[in-house]
Order: structure tokens, then C-alpha cells, then sequence
């Protein structure tokens, strides 16, 4: 019986909506939903990469998109390997200068799963101390969970093309380009304390967004990023303390470049060997 009438009322919809159609009486103003050309989901990952309220409506909507291109996505933990040759041989005189005190064999090359600020799912890389490849492999595991946005991540040396006189080190180029990465033998910049960067200890993430940065002074680098010294902006991939992310690194007993006071260097983790 429902059944038959709720055919009569369809029917008698459809038909009035026919006649309103011909006689150009239907209401100009009406929205009409149309297909905008950007996906929520687009939006979702880039926006919310720091609101771990995401993963409910993502989770309720994952039953019907379609899987993220290039990577299966059941895998979400990345993987770890000795030092390439072909990497070894990039990275000697750039990232790994002669005379560095730290050898490849302490290292470990990690391929990393990662949103991207497109909203897709892409493999970064990052060479971090083999102590802690599997903790870093399970914090960016976690870090894929609640969709946090990564815009790149490839070693340093890579960057050597975007040297110049502003941006006049590797560092600072690496950086110019938001450029996540973790080894690179040197100093702290200005100092002659050696960084533990160069031990595969410091990770910087989104360096441009997420700038160092001196209050007192005013100073900000990388060059291009004197924008992003307030910290009130909600951008994707910031980094701020109470985060998502920054309690995914400090509840592994990681500190946070943010939380120094004199300088501010926002983009920064580091667990220094014990
Ligand atoms: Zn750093």
C-alpha cells in the first residue's frame, strides 16, 4: 500500500516539476547543486591535517571513494633500508661531507607514505640514525593516520640547485622549498656546535611554514617565510604546541624547537642520543 502511494506522489512530483520546467515558472534563484570540480576530500586532507575530528567523516566516506593513486591503501607504514649505493653516491660531498665523524652504516633510508598538500597519498624520503628508523617509521605511520599534510620530503640534496644569494646554503634552500628532510652532516647554522641533524637525530617538517625564528630580533629563515612567524594562522601543516602531531613526537620523548625560548624553531624535532 506505501508502496503504491509514495509511485502516485513520485509521479505526480515529477510531473509538476515537468510543467513548472515549460512554463518557466521555476525559481531563478534557486540553488542548483553542482559539481564544484574540487573534492571535499581534498579539502578535508589539507585543512584538517591537525584536527583528529577528520577521521570519523573520513572513515565514514572511505566505503565509497576510490583508493588514493600510486599506493595501496592498506599501506600505511613505510619501509627501511641501508643506504643505497646510488643515494650513497648522491649524498657523498653534499649531505655527507669528507670528514664527517658519522658513517652510512649508521644510517637508514626510509621510504615514508605521506599526504601531500593535494590531498593524495605520496612516498617521501628521509634518512634518520638507524636507532631510531623504526620509531620515526611509526610516528609518520601515525602521522598518515590523522591525514597530517607533508608538501615534500626528499633528502637535501636534491636542493642544491636552489642555492642563491638568499637562500646561501643547502639548509636554507632545502628550507626555501618547504622541504621535510632529517640527515645532513653540519653545524647548527652560526654556530660550531655540531647539529643532530647530523646524526640522523632532527627531523624539520614543513620548514618554510614552520620557520625558525628569533623574537627578539625579528629574524625569520628561511628568507621566504617572514609571513609565517605568526602562529595564529591556520594553515596546512603548521605545527603548534598541544598539536596532533607535536604529541605524536613529545610522548616519544622527542623535543620540539618550538618550546625554546629565545629562538623558535618551529619546524624542528630532535631526540638526542642518550
Ligand atoms: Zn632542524
Amino acid at each position: 500500500m506505501v508502496c503504491k502511494y509514495m509511485k502516485i506522489v513520485g509521479l505526480c512530483l515529477c510531473l509538476s516539476l515537468l510543467i513548472s520546467n515549460f512554463c518557466g515558472c521555476g525559481r531563478q534563484d534557486e540553488p542548483i547543486q553542482l559539481n564544484s570540480g574540487v573534492s571535499d576530500e581534498t579539502i578535508d586532507a589539507i585543512s584538517r591535517g591537525n584536527s583528529k575530528d577528520s577521521e570519523t567523516k573520513e572513515e565514514s566516506k572511505s566505503e565509497t571513494k576510490e583508493k588514493p593513486e600510486g599506493i595501496n591503501v592498506a599501506e600505511t607504514r613505510g619501509s627501511k633500508q641501508p643506504i643505497p649505493q646510488e643515494i650513497r653516491q648522491k649524498m657523498k660531498g653534499i649531505s655527507m661531507p669528507e670528514g664527517a665523524t658519522v658513517t652510512f652504516d649508521d644510517l637508514s633510508y626510509l621510504t615514508i607514505p605521506h599526504y601531500d598538500y593535494n590531498g593524495k597519498i605520496v612516498k617521501g624520503h628521509m634518512v634518520v640514525s638507524v636507532e631510531i628508523a623504526d620509531e620515526v617509521l611509526d610516528i609518520f605511520e601515525e602521522l598518515l593516520e590523522i591525514k597530517f599534510p607533508i608538501e615534500k620530503m626528499e633528502l637535501v640534496d636534491y636542493y642544491t640547485q636552489y642555492i642563491d644569494e638568499t637562500f646561501n646554503n643547502l639548509d636554507r634552500a632545502s628550507m626555501s622549498q618547504n622541504n621535510t628532510s632529517a640527515f645532513y652532516y653540519r653545524v647548527v647554522n652560526g654556530t660550531n656546535t655540531i647539529s643532530n641533524h647530523a646524526y640522523g637525530r632532527a627531523i624539520d617538517i614543513n620548514p618554510k611554514i614552520n620557520p625558525y625564528y628569533v623574537p627578539a630580533t625579528g629574524y625569520v629563515s628561511p628568507a621566504n617565510a617572514y609571513q609565517y612567524a605568526s602562529r595564529n594562522q591556520d594553515l596546512p601543516g603548521i605545527i603548534r604546541h598541544g598539536d596532533p602531531i607535536y604529541e605524536i613526537f613529545i610522548s616519544r620523548g622527542w623535543e620540539w624547537g618550538g618550546d625554546w625560548s629565545g629562538e623558535k624553531d618551529y619546524q624542528h624535532f630532535q631526540k638526542p642520543p642518550r
